[in-house]
């Protein structure tokens, strides 16, 4: 059965290939569905984003659609940048300049207090248009400098236990990532399991 991801990143599709290809589905990219659209992101919660995406794209063409949201919370910041993530700091801002400005954000803020968790959430609408929402977090905790080169956005602050996730290999991250979390509820839904 073919699934339309409401994306053309091309890291998030080689990912759900990998997954979903084993269990006999075909994963294209909206661009490789022929959709040329961009969805305006305007809901206040991941699960709105994630639907917004995925709804536009199932009422173009009422096959079955994969999209997904996610975002970094900071618990000391009220939750912030949340579904803000990819904006925090500005329309021109870099990866760095976010890390940089949630680091001072939390100068001189105690270890207890700097915990924080990946969140994505993603929505599979099935080709007869039933909607199911799946959360995936990933807790852990905001360091006190930019460390290690792998990865991309916010990993180089993100810690888990004595290693940021730009420290470990996308191996290891995609074995305990927020985004991988998600896609185990996923899969026990395409096949039919209790999540
Ligand atoms: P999106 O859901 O792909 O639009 O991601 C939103 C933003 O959240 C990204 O631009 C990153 O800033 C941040 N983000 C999401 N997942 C991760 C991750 O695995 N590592 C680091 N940053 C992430």
């Amino acid at each position: 059965m073919k699934i339309i991801l409401a994306s053309n990143n091309k890291n998030k599709l080689s990912e759900l290939k990998q997954i979903l290809s084993p269990l006999g589905y075909e994963i294209v990219s909206q661009s490789e569905a022929g959709i040329n659209i961009e969805v305006e992101e305007n809901g206040k919660t991941f699960e709105e984003n994630s639907f917004i995406k995925a709804k536009a794209i199932y009422d173009i063409t009422k096959s079955a659609v994969i999209a997904d949201d996610s975002g970094l919370e900071v618990d000391y910041l009220n939750k912030a940048p949340g579904v803000y993530s990819h904006r925090y700091a500005g329309e021109n801002a870099t990866d760095k300049d976010r890390c940089e400005k949630i680091l001072s954000e939390l100068n001189d803020v105690p270890n207890e207090n700097r915990t924080a968790r990946f969140v994505c959430v993603i929505c599979y609408i099935d080709e007869n248009g039933k909607e199911t929402l799946l959360r995936g977090e990933c807790e852990g905790f905001i360091g006190k400098e930019m460390r290690g080169n792998n990865g991309f956005g916010y990993d180089p602050i993100f810690m888990i236990g004595d290693k940021s996730f730009a420290e470990i290999s996308s191996e290891e991250k995609n074995k305990i990532s927020h985004r991988a979390n998600a896609l185990k509820k996923l899969t026990c839904v395409l096949k039919g399991e209790k999540i």
